[in-house]
């Protein structure tokens, strides 16, 4: 219906509202691709946590489930604040991001700071992916007049941040060296 629609406007759409609604599609797609991502996290994340042996590491991880709960709700706020409902799609990206991770996992001995450090990397390629996002779509959502969105997606980006800073003091705090003296 909604394709009807655009397309019966068209014509009398002038170039830039013609872009503005390209736009708006491509922001849609976006958040459509990272509420896939993070409901993928939910599910992941509790593999790396128990695959991780410093308590350290596993109490990160664990913590930052619960905090990637609340990125799939607001994901959802706003897709409401859009009114739209919401969808996932696909996010080839996460996909590959934690399939890695799973491979780092099965490449390194149970129980070792290596197998630790790994997953810190792990980690921290999905962290960067979601900063990398948050951060272009809070920027996006501001373009199009979204504040509502934009303020969300902001949130979000803060708390992965935060993640991703976490995960580098540990390594460089305890994990790091822990695996060169192993
Ligand atoms: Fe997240
Ligand atoms: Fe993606
Ligand atoms: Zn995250």
């Amino acid at each position: 219906m909604e394709k009807t629609t655009k397309r019966s406007n068209k014509a009398t759409m002038s170039k830039t509202h013609e872009n503005d609604s390209r736009l708006e599609e491509f922001f849609h797609d976006e958040l459509k691709d990272i509420y896939w991502a993070e409901k993928h996290l939910v599910k992941t994340l509790p593999k790396m946590a128990k695959a991780a042996t410093a308590q350290d590491l596993k109490t990160a991880i664990t913590d930052h489930l619960e905090v990637t709960k609340g990125h799939v709700t607001r994901l959802e706020q706003v897709f409401e604040s859009l009114n739209q409902k919401p969808q996932a799609k696909k996010c080839e990206a996460m996909e590959g991001i934690t399939k890695e991770g799973e491979s780092i996992i099965e490449d390194t001995e149970d129980g070792t700071s290596t197998r630790d450090v790994g997953i810190i990397l792990a980690c921290q390629k999905v962290e960067h992916y979601e900063i990398a996002t948050y951060g272009g779509l809070a920027q996006l959502a501001k373009t199009l007049g979204y504040e509502d969105a934009a303020g969300i997606l902001t949130k979000t980006l803060a708390e992965e941040k935060e993640a991703d800073k976490g995960l580098t003091e540990l390594a460089e705090n305890t994990v790091n060296e822990q695996a060169h003296a192993e």
